[in-house]
């Protein structure tokens, strides 16, 4: 270490102080020595071995100073040389993380100017080194969507520099030198103190991505990449939003549906189906402007937004331009396909505040479109919006009926030709509704099947149907053998719970499965062919008889019908009943369907039998069990109650006996 040199020295100040007391000496000496000359020799004698003294201990004192100030020195030397160590290793510590934190880091002054850039920033930025710190600023490399929220962030933290500001996380662009963009979450975090701060970016592109991906995956429909119906409703709100802020803006939904899709998916396969769907999804598209919206709310079904339309004509006119474009057929796996679809349509927007009204209403118009058949469309107006409101009520009503316990089965009895004697009966059932009164299937029915109520009412009418017959029963022990029909709608038939769900009541109810009919329509049997083979053959091992109901009215081919293990045709009513007024037609009709089920070992039931002419052609015909209002309207329980009577009343049992004798009785 060098010494410093001062400008005077400790030895040069004593020797002044020393001269300084000497010529103050010399003065009182001359002074004294003119006054007394004696006295003058002893006082300077005194003084010079003062003086001398005093020298002796300055001179001592000086020393002893700078022994200590050499001493307090060399401590000094020490400890800087300590912390300048320190200062090093711990520069080299934190240069050591700065570089392999594994994340680009960079420290930025006041304004964002990148004053320190770690290799990995380096690296991603595309720049040298020397050509990023003190000459680029972080801004240089985000979006300027990025740019607002770091720059908000810069400002704050560092008006509050004196206080703990904590990091903060922010999601942005990157874009390298080549403009490369990449999704980077930097981590900014003020060096308290300091105008500095301390910014870490890692990379979430793949995890933006994936994020993107489920986004997408939550609001597109996978098969056809359409909007799903969640999107479509936002859109939809939006939609309504902006025509409640704007008096020209008006839209208008179409809701569509493939006609008979079911067929294609049936006769030429899913792969088919699905390629159809798409394919279908696409010429839409090409038929829409870029402002309007097509979604897939499922199965064959899809909805579109009209944005901007200027009256209801053109929302009219664009479902007519789909129509003629779907009159042209798809080329699939080789084959022509066509896919004509239904279209609902709810113009009048202006009137709803809640997306999903519109998409119902636009769905029961295209219901009434279909009804009227294929490929027509229609326009949603308040008559449909009346039946729709009575649907609902329907509905509501329904469904607090089965819990109340509203309904009721009559039985309609079910004869033999031969006598007009009692076989059995069939379980119809009857809606006692406490403000309209009794109410027939055939108003509520359909709604019971389109909501799925259809189950639960099918259960309570098998329960008591069996339950009553298996009192009669036992009433009649073996002098006369009877069973009941229970009608299974074919929005039921397939479900896989039928089975369960009837083996669970014959259990309960404790009747043998013999005493069972199921009464099932064609078009029932017609839905999934394989497994309708499977589910009929179960129940039959379970001992139950099937019957196929309103024979003649569906469209169910012979040879199918020869794979089925099935007991009982019923001949519909409406050729029974002009068999004598178009005595030709019918005739052959009727007489067709009796060889047919001779044929295939089936026994038929003639139903709706009124007249006693009709009783007359059928027996001639051979037909050996009839229903109808002929023998016995429909009967409530209590009425079957007073028939079983009078037939456990007759002494000797004529089996024989004709039904409406036995009622006349
Ligand atoms: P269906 O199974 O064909 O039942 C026969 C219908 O014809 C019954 O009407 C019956 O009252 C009526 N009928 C019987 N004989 C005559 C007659 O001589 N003349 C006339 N004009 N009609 C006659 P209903 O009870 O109104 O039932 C109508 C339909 O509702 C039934 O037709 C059946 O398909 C359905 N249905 C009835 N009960 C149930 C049920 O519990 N479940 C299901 N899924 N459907 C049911
Ligand atoms: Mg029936
Ligand atoms: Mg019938």
């Amino acid at each position: 270490m060098t010494k410093t040199k001062s400008f005077i020295s400790l030895n040069d100040i004593a020797l002044i102080i020393i001269g300084a007391g000497a010529s103050l000496l010399y003065y009182y000496f001359e002074r004294a020595l003119q006054a007394s000359p004696n006295l003058s020799v002893f006082i300077t004698i005194g003084i010079i071995l003062m003086i001398s003294l005093c020298t002796q201990i300055l001179i001592n004192n000086i020393n002893r100073s700078k022994e200590a100030l050499r001493e307090a020195n060399e401590t000094l030397e020490v400890k800087v040389k300590e912390r300048t160590a320190e200062l090093r290793e711990s520069e080299i510590k934190y240069r050591t993380i700065f570089e392999n934190t594994g994340a680009a880091t960079v420290i930025i002054e006041k304004g964002l100017t990148i004053s320190l850039a770690n290799s990995v920033f380096v690296k991603i930025s595309g720049y040298k080194k020397e050509d990023l710190e003190s000459a680029k600023s972080l801004l240089e490399f985000l979006d300027t969507k990025s740019h607002r929220k770091i720059k908000r962030e810069e400002d704050f933290s560092h008006q509050g520099q004196n206080h703990q500001v904590g990091a903060q996380n922010f999601e942005c662009k990157f874009i390298d030198k080549y403009k490369q963009q990449r999704d980077i979450l930097i981590t900014l975090a003020p060096i308290p103190g300091s105008f500095k701060s301390v910014a870490s970016l890692a990379d979430i592109t793949e995890l933006k991505k994936a994020e993107r991906q489920i986004y997408h995956q939550a609001f597109h429909d996978t098969l056809t990449n359409l909007p799903n119906r969640a999107l479509f409703m936002e859109h939809l709100n939006m939609a309504i939003k902006r025509a409640r802020r704007r008096d020209d803006y008006r839209f208008a939904v179409l809701y569509l549906d493939i006609d008979r899709f079911k067929l294609v998916n049936d006769s030429l396969g899913h792969g088919v189906g699905d390629s159809l769907l798409i394919a279908f999804a696409h010429r839409i598209l090409e038929s829409l402007r870029d402002i309007d919206t097509l979604a897939r709310l499922g199965g064959d079904e899809f909805v579109i937004l009209l944005e901007d339309i200027e009256d209801s004509d053109y929302a009219s006119s664009v479902a007519e331009r789909l129509q003629q474009e779907l009159k042209k057929p798809f080329l699939l796996d080789g084959k022509e396909v066509f896919a004509p679809a239904s279209f609902g349509l709810v113009i009048n927007t202006s009137a709803y505040a809640q997306p999903e009204h519109i998409i119902r209403d636009a769905d029961a118009a295209m219901y009434h479109a279909k009804e009227r058949g294929k490929a027509q469309f229609k326009v949603f107006d308040k008559t449909l919006h009346e039946k729709a409101l009575h649907l609902l009520q329907r509905e509501t009503d329904l469904r607090k009926a089965i819990h109340t316990k509203e309904f009721e089965n009559h039985y309609q009895p079910i004869v033999s030709m031969e006598n007009a004697s009692l076989v059995g009966f069939e379980a119809l059932i009857r809606w006692k509704h406490p403000q309209l009164g009794v109410i027939h299937p055939g108003s509520f029915i359909s709604i019971a099947e389109e909501t799925g109520l259809i189950i639960p009412i099918t259960h309570l009418v098998a329960q008591e149907a069996c339950a009553d017959l298996q009192r009669w029963q036992t009433r009649l022990g073996n002098k006369l053998i009877l069973t009941v029909n229970v009608n299974i709608s074919s929005k039921h038939f397939l479900r896989t719970s039928l089975l369960k769900d009837v083996q669970d009541i014959l259990d309960s109810s404790g009747l043998p499965s013999k005493h069972l009919k199921l009464e099932i329509t064609e078009t029932a049997l017609m839905e999934d062919a394989e497994e309708t083979i499977r589910l009929v053959h179960r129940l039959k091992d379970l001992g139950i008889h099937l019957v196929i109901d309103d024979f003649g009215t569906g469209y169910s081919s012979l040879s199918y019908l020869q794979r089925l293990p099935i007991d009982t045709l019923k001949i519909d009513r409406s050729f029974v009943s002009r068999i004598h007024t178009h005595p030709d037609g019918n005739r052959n009709i009727v007489e067709a369907i009796l060889s047919l089920a001779n044929r295939l070992n089936m026994v038929v039931v003639a139903e709706g039998v009124e007249t006693p002419e009709q009783y007359e052609i059928l027996s001639q015909m051979q037909c050996r069990f009839g229903q109808g209002n002929y023998f016995s309207k429909p009967l409530p329980k209590k009425e079957v109650d007073e028939l079983i009577n009078k037939i456990e009343r007759l002494r000797c049992p004529d089996k024989n006996l004709s039904l409406p004798d036995i009622l006349a009785t």
